[in-house]
């Protein structure tokens, strides 16, 4: 069952959203410290319960406006800090929503502040000041915690002045628009099953590839020099990085005679003739999957076809193998493009595909072509490769089941990307990411 509560210590705040949280109840908690300490000691005494604070503060911080949002991203208050992890989601939703919303530290005064406290209150860095959230704190008892506050007052404009009430409701009405995403907040308290993929994480290919570095590392010492990211995964890059890999763009940036690693995703052979001019020493970390690619266009731009490449022309493994036959390589990125592309005699054709596409979208656009030339001829096997094709078996099931998907990768991982789109296919509408 969940428990989550909203804790609103001024009666309006209160009204503002009693009903339009979903079934969480509106308790109000009173105004200042002792009122929401005695209340923290009354909600808590179940256990941990998530609490979402929600009301009206002072801005402290330049170029907060009366009406605009604050999250809390850490409390403040004399008996130290609180600090409040989910701010950012929290923040993002409430944007969505149209509010102008800041994320940062809120601290919890003991009374009103006021003239000469309020520059005391600002230099301490928090960018908004209330009377409770630190007190409040306590109610959560170490379950999820969240503050939001809408602002009424601010040095230019304090509490004693005629435009209070008009600030006063503008900051209220902000708080009522509000209630969409708090109310997904309280909700997205609850007990949640975590389905994870499987398989999932990094493939044979990206581990042979990871592991060549390190073994290079250990067996020449630093540098070795590696061209392009090894892998698209920022954290092993900087790990590397930590161990004396420097990673380089082209092999022109290496220093004639040193070591350097060729990335997973497969250099053109023209790369392997500039390391060779420069006397490098070449380690070939490329995936033996993308390798099969590479000789499979070459075997049929070699008996005269035009090769379509299905794939994502600026991503590196497709340079690397339209590097094999550049005259005669043609990529392929969408079914539009498979309508119109033509081909040198539309009889001696062929296509391959990256390794990394979504399954289903490289069947339609090979589908295209099929239909446009009826003597193509297809790979011998597969080229999407079978890591790419079960993580999204994987994720498709999951997908199927889950409210939400997260994908967690780089934003340059093309295996990540294709990951959340298939999901966001097959199960509309969850919110799928990649970091
Ligand atoms: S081709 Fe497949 S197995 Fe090889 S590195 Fe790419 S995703 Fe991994």
């Amino acid at each position: 069952m969940n428990r989550a509560v909203v804790c609103a210590p001024l009666a309006v705040e209160g009204f503002a959203l009693r009903g339009r949280v979903g079934p969480f109840p509106v308790v109000p908690t009173g105004m200042g410290p002792e009122r929401s300490t005695a209340a923290a000691a009354h909600l808590g005494a179940g256990g941990s319960r998530p609490v979402l604070v929600a009301g009206v503060a002072g801005a402290l911080a330049p170029g907060l406006r009366a009406g605009d949002l604050v999250v809390a991203d850490e409390v403040r208050g004399p008996d130290g800090t609180v600090p409040v992890p989910t701010a950012v989601p929290l923040a993002a939703a409430l944007r969505r929503l149209g509010l102008t919303v800041h994320v940062g530290p809120v601290l919890s005064a003991p009374e009103v502040v006021t003239g000469a406290a309020y520059a005391r209150a600002a230099g301490t860095g928090a960018i908004a000041v209330d009377m409770e959230s630190a007190w409040l704190a306590g109610a959560a008892a170490g379950g999820p915690f969240a503050v939001v506050r809408a602002i009424v007052d601010s040095p230019e404009h304090p509490l004693a002045r005629p435009g209070t009430p008009l600030r006063g409701a503008l900051a209220l009405r902000n708080l009522r628009r509000a209630a969409p995403a708090l109310r997904d907040w309280l909700a997205a308290t609850g007990e949640r099953t975590v389905l994870l993929a499987e398989p999932r994480s990094f493939c044979a290919g990206v581990e042979r590839a990871i592991d060549v570095v390190d073994r290079a590392l250990d067996r020449f010492g630093a540098p070795v020099y590696v061209r392009r990211q090894i892998v698209h995964n920022a954290h092993v890059v900087r790990r590397l990085q930590d161990r004396g890999a420097v990673f380089v763009q082209e092999v022109e940036e290496v220093p004639r005679g040193a070591r350097v690693v060729l990335a997973a995703h497969g250099v053109a052979p023209a790369v392997r003739e500039q390391a060779a001019a420069r006397d490098l020493a070449v380690v070939d970390a490329t995936c033996p999957l993308v390798t099969k690619v590479h000789a499979e266009v070459r075997r049929y731009a070699g008996r005269g076809d035009t090769v379509f490449l299905i794939g994502h022309a600026d991503h590196e493994e497709v340079e690397g193998t339209v590097g094999e036959a550049p005259g005669d390589v043609v990529v392929v990125e969408d079914v539009e493009d498979a309508a119109i592309v033509e081909a040198r005699d539309p009889e001696r054709v062929a296509y391959a595909m990256q390794t990394t596409l979504a399954v289903d979208e490289a069947e339609e656009i090979a589908a295209v072509l099929r239909g446009r030339f009826p003597t193509l001829t297809p790979p011998r096997r597969d080229d999407i490769c079978y890591a790419t094709t079960n993580r999204q078996r994987a994720v498709r099931a999951v997908a199927a089941d889950a409210d939400l998907v997260l994908v967690i990768g780089s934003q340059n991982s093309s295996n990540s990307k294709r990951l959340a789109e298939v999901a966001a296919r097959e199960a509309p509408p969850p919110t799928c990411s990649t970091t």
